[in-house]
């Protein structure tokens, strides 16, 4: 099971792939996909500005800043 959102029944490629690291304990959590991609931050940088931010990964959208998109970072 999904131990964020405890509804999904892991894949055996999501229980292998989604592990987190408890900080501060020997645990693990495991998420199923959807939960993987909320946790998970994309970050930004603004070529212009240099401004720096991130965003949630659920949903492929455009971020502008300064007039332009952003680019998106490692
Ligand atoms: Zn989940
Ligand atoms: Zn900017």
């Amino acid at each position: 099971m999904c131990d964020r959102c405890e509804i999904v029944k892991l894949s055996y490629d999501e229980y292998t792939n989604n592990v987190r690291d408890i900080v501060d304990s020997g645990e693990k959590m495991r998420y199923c996909d959807e939960c993987r991609n909320y946790i998970i931050l994309k970050k930004w940088e603004c070529m212009k500005c240099n401004s720096k931010g991130t965003i949630r990964n659920e949903r492929e959208i455009s971020v502008n800043h300064c007039g332009e998109s952003v680019q998106w970072l490692e």
